[in-house]
């Protein structure tokens, strides 16, 4: 037996057990192919669960493709002051450097600070000093002389320049990290069903009845909706009305430059916001921005605002090779779920909610929200909520499991 998994005692699952167990009823049906649904497939077959997966295009096809494509604990969590996101943020990190070296690489993060920054270079390093700390001693920082910032950031404005830090985060491709949890998944017997959408789910008192786009039927105890960015319009098909909570869909766009880029450069946005510069494919991915959505379409793209607020950072780094519309090679646009609570987008709670039907016997579990990076643990914190109505047969420690390209 290998070392990431237990053999608990044979507990006896509620209902009809032959059905459950000849695969004719899953014992997890999960809806959406990002990180989310992808990681609670892997935490519940690896913990002996007959799961199916469904995904209305293919994996990794939504928001989990369009993300700045970082893991990091979040260095502007730390001044909205959400100490515990960073912290776990900053352990996930170091977990996928171990179990996806090929896919999560530890990089230097560079912050120019110029003059009339809305931060100092004393706030900033106080906030590596903790960023620091809260990693373990694993988030390394320098201060760098000035002797060195033309090789550390080539191109960049030296006009009003007071100071260049330094410190380490992660990067990785979010697709490919994506997929590979889901053929992680898929190694310990989850069925993954791409192309697949959710037409209608109703449940009897006992059991799931979910009919699929294509018209086929699963059956299922337990239904975990992770559609992300697409829960309110997966939940009008769900009866009874699953529990919903008040959010926030907040666009993000990067543009993909026909510029080099040999560095990962941490900037304040023409508008004071955070903006990353990185490497992708060999040239430069510039975002994100925050547009507010009054509705998910299909399909999310960026606003001619979104661009110019792109270009117009980036022009100000670089003001020797400047941008236009024209050196724009590709865009990506991704859509956050934030809890809405009045606060502007830029401040807000970036955690996970989980919803479920029933506190004590969960039989619907919706999740939105979070980050790339944390994903593992959110999956863990499903896993608990799935035990209390189900057992499991396993006892998976997700830590464990290396998860390869
Ligand atoms: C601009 C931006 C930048 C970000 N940068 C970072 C970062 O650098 N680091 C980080 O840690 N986090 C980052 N995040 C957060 C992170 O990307 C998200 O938290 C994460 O990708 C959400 O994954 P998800 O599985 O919830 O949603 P998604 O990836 O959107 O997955 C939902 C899936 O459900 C599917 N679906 C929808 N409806 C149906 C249906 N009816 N039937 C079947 N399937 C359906 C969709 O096709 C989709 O694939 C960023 C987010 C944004 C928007």
């Amino acid at each position: 037996m290998p070392a990431w998994c237990k053999r608990l005692a044979d507990i006896e699952k509620p209902g009809d057990n032959d059905l459950i167990n000849d695969g004719l009823i899953d014992d997890v049906l999960i809806i959406g192919g990002g990180i989310y649904g992808c990681g609670i497939a892997q935490a519940a077959a690896a913990s002996g669960y007959s799961v199916t997966l469904i995904e209305k295009n293919s994996i990794a096809s939504g928001t989990s493709s369009q993300s700045t494509k970082l893991i990091h604990g979040g260095l502007r969590y730390l001044e909205q002051g959400n100490l515990k996101l960073v912290y776990e943020a900053l352990h996930e990190r170091e977990i996928l450097l171990k179990n996806a070296p090929q896919l999560v690489q530890r990089e230097w993060f560079y912050i120019p600070v110029y003059a009339g920054d809305k931060r100092s270079p004393w706030l900033i390093a106080c906030g590596l000093l903790l960023y620091w700390l809260f990693s373990g001693g694993r988030s390394r920082f320098r201060w760098l002389a000035r002797k060195r910032w033309s090789k550390a950031l080539p191109g960049i404005s030296k006009d009003g320049l007071r100071a260049l830090l330094a410190y380490q985060d992660a990067a990785t491709d979010d697709a490919a990290l994506t997929r590979a949890v889901a053929a992680s998944a898929a190694s310990f017997g989850c069925r993954i069903m791409e192309g697949k959408a959710l037409e209608h789910a109703q449940y009897d008192g006992q059991q799931w009845c979910v009919k699929l786009d294509d018209g086929s039927e699963i059956r299922a105890c337990m239904l975990i909706n992770a559609s992300g960015p697409w829960m309110d319009a997966v939940c009008t098909r769900i009866e009874p009305a699953p529990p919903k909570s008040p959010v926030q869909l907040v666009q993000g766009t990067h543009l993909l430059l026909n510029r080099p880029c040999s560095a990962y450069i941490y900037t304040e946005s023409t508008d004071g916001r955070v903006m990353f510069f990185r490497p992708w494919q060999g040239r430069m991915l510039a975002g994100t921005t925050e547009t507010v959505l009054a509705g998910m379409p299909d399909k999310p793209q960026p606003t001619a605002d979104e661009v110019a607020a792109i270009l117009a950072t980036y022009n100000r780094y670089f003001p020797d090779s400047p941008c236009t519309k024209t050196d724009i090679l590709d865009t990506f646009c991704g859509v956050r779920v934030l809890p809405s609570g009045g606060e502007a987008a830029f401040a807000a709670n970036r955690e996970t909610v989980l919803l479920v039907d029933n506190k004590q016997s969960p039989t619907y579990l919706g999740i939105y929200g979070g980050k790339l990076t944390t994903y593992r643990r959110e999956a863990e914190k499903v896993m608990r909520l799935i035990a209390k109505q189900l057992p499991p047969k396993y006892q998976a420690d997700t830590r464990r499991i290396a998860l390869k390209e």
